[in-house]
């Protein structure tokens, strides 16, 4: 297993603008600095893939992963001459297969300093795994391999053992998970202050409840990462300090996404309620411009939030500011 550390790499995106790329998978953020040159993605076909083209848009493009040049345009088509989705030939990835995947690994990026190969469907493979085995052990350093696999058999136990294991999640994170929360936001904001007081309460025991989930995923994530780099015989400090830290940066992150997606939600439910009102009673019969106060209210605590994440006053004031106005 070779640990290709670059230090000019490193120097070079750290004065990125953009390292932070939505939706990439933490284990793989969390060794980008520093990426290995095997690893194994097991989950859904499309998910794992999707994580191995931004890991290689993070890794490519100038601006560490703008997913909007030219550069992350053509990895995230498939496009890229330096990042390569093999297709092999048959049913299963042959013997022949894999020695073109060989030859391949073997070219020099014809950009930057590494080219990353992708091997959909890993778990595909018979005869074919010893050859990948020899690379994969000793690996051309520009090179970083992506090993797809819906699940492991025991046949790629050696195969598995090269290579960082990274187990990809499916996200599921709707909106629409916030209206029991909303509506319950709604009905305590009555004009009153204990009203207030319990509107505050549940928009933070919703927070927390979906911060709980989090971490609990990311306990078991930090685990498999342990084991991950145990197994590599590397007991790497620095390295977990870096995940454990992008884990506490995404929980940061995650809570102030709950708070805007809360937001939002109530917003479009007053908006809702407020043109079924005019619809049924026309707009003469009530405070049309109150309504639209409330929502450039949320609107100013949703920009707040950048600046000041999680701030049980401000939370308050705007919650009483909206019991006034809708009462
Ligand atoms: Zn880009």
């Amino acid at each position: 297993m070779t640990y290709l550390t670059d230090r000019d790499m490193l120097k070079e995106q750290q004065s990125l603008p953009n390292r932070e790329i939505t939706g990439l998978d933490s284990v793989l953020r969390a060794t980008m600095e520093a990426p290995f040159n095997a690893y194994m993605l097991i989950g859904d076909e499309d998910e794992t893939l999707t994580q191995a083209l931004l890991f290689s848009a993070c890794l490519k493009c100038q601006f560490g992963g703008c997913l909007t040049c030219n550069i992350c345009k053509l990895i995230l088509a498939k496009d890229h001459p330096d990042v390569v989705v093999f297709e092999r030939s048959g049913p299963t990835l042959s013997a022949q297969d894999a020695r073109q995947v060989v030859t391949l690994s073997k070219r020099s990026p014809k950009s930057g300093k590494f080219q990353i190969l992708i091997i959909p469907e890993a778990h595909l493979m018979n005869e074919a795994n010893p050859i990948l085995l020899k690379t994969i052990e000793e690996p051309p350093p520009t090179t970083i391999f992506f090993l797809l696999a819906t699940h492991v058999e025991a046949k790629m136990d050696t195969l598995r053992s090269r290579c960082i294991l990274v187990k990809i999640r499916k996200k599921a994170v709707s909106e629409s998970k916030y209206v029991d929360t909303v509506l319950k936001i709604l009905h305590y904001l009555d004009g009153t202050v204990t009203g207030v007081d319990s509107a505050v309460t549940s928009y933070f025991a919703c927070i927390e409840e979906n911060i709980d989930l989090v971490k609990l995923s990311q306990q078991s994530q930090m685990d498999e990462f342990k084991n991950s780099i145990q197994m590599q015989g590397k007991g790497n400090t620095t390295l977990l300090k870096l995940f454990d830290d992008q884990q506490k940066r995404e929980i940061r992150k995650f809570k102030n996404d709950v708070q805007k997606n809360i937001m939002v939600t109530l917003q479009h439910i007053i908006a809702d309620q407020t043109k079924e009102q005019i619809d049924n009673l026309g707009s003469n019969s009530m405070d049309v411009a109150g309504k639209f106060e409330i929502i450039k209210s949320i609107n100013r605590y949703i920009k707040n939030l950048e600046r000041n994440p999680n701030d049980a006053l401000q939370v308050t004031s705007l919650f009483i500011e909206l019991s006034e106005l809708l009462n």
